[in-house]
């Protein structure tokens, strides 16, 4: 049997899962949670302090880009490919002005339709799991909320399908991707992930990046044999699951840490 994927971490957190093995500063509650508030604003500040601001954060950026490597490091992820696929991935450019400051740290942020941008340990967590055994060479993600995950697997591979359900979020992913190059590489749908890319199918790797009560049987149907899928799955209490399909009709589930997404939903919202 596969042994369970889950790294070194030195040391737990209690959380109202009980007990968890991630390390200090990463909570179950923090990974993705779903933030219910009002539309994003832009803050009411002059166009020259906006721009300063920009400059400033673009030539901090990196500097607080290396020390979220670092973290992550210190959090038990290794795998250097998906560090520097990371470190590449300007992370402030995908969260609204306002909270670009914000950006490099070990947080779900919000991104407007009541949605989140992944925490950045689930994100590296989630992708080193399906890259354990390589990089995949074509990964689908369900959930491409506002482009940030799907920009981070475009630096390890070339082919990486991704489907929204949120007409805003796909519009803003796709804007954001396009102008850093990224869209020949990753190509987007909007449409309801449950059913999968039948299309593009199968795929080598999938992830899914909103929590579903099981993972939708389309998806695991739309794995190729010997390709890995990652997911949550839950309400309340939720928990990644790997599900590595070993033949035709057979695949194998690890479950991995608890944590905390925003649900998966049928349908489309426009
Ligand atoms: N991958 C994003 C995380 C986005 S949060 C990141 O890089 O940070 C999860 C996203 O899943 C939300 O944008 C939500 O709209 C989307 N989602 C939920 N159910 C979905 C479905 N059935 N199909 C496609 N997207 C879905």
């Amino acid at each position: 049997m596969r042994k369970p994927v889950n790294p070194p971490f030195s040391s737990g957190t209690n959380n109202r899962f009980g007990r968890s093995r991630l390390g200090g500063g990463v909570t179950a509650t923090n990974s993705n949670a779903r933030i219910v508030t009002h539309p994003l604003k832009v803050p009411d500040v002059p166009a020259t302090r906006e721009l300063s601001a920009m400059v400033n954060m673009g030539l901090n950026s990196e500097r607080a880009r290396g020390m979220m490597i670092q973290r992550l490091r210190d959090q038990g992820i290794n795998n250097e490919k998906v560090l520097a696929a990371m470190m590449a991935v300007p992370r402030h450019l995908f969260v609204d002005q306002g909270l670009a400051s914000r950006a490099y740290e070990d947080a779900a942020l919000p991104i407007g339709y009541g949605q989140t941008i992944s925490q950045p340990w689930v994100v590296a967590r989630m992708i080193s799991a399906l890259c354990e055994n390589g990089v995949p060479a074509k990964i689908l993600e369900v959930g491409g909320g506002c482009g940030y995950q799907a920009a981070v697997l475009a630096q390890l591979t070339r082919e990486v399908h991704v489907i929204e359900r949120v007409r805003g979020l796909y519009d803003q992913a796709r804007d954001r991707l396009k102008t850093l190059g990224l869209l020949p590489r990753v190509r987007l749908t909007y449409g309801d992930g449950m059913v999968g890319l039948p299309i593009q199918a199968p795929f080598d790797a999938i992830i899914i990046a909103a929590a579903g009560l099981k993972v939708p049987q389309a998806l695991t149907e739309q794995l190729a044999v010997g390709g890995r899928l990652i997911a949550p799955e839950g309400t309340t209490t939720q928990r990644l699951v790997l599900l590595d399909r070993t033949g035709t009709n057979t695949w194998q589930r690890t479950e991995l840490e608890a944590v905390r997404f925003v649900p998966l939903r049928s349908g489309v919202q426009s």
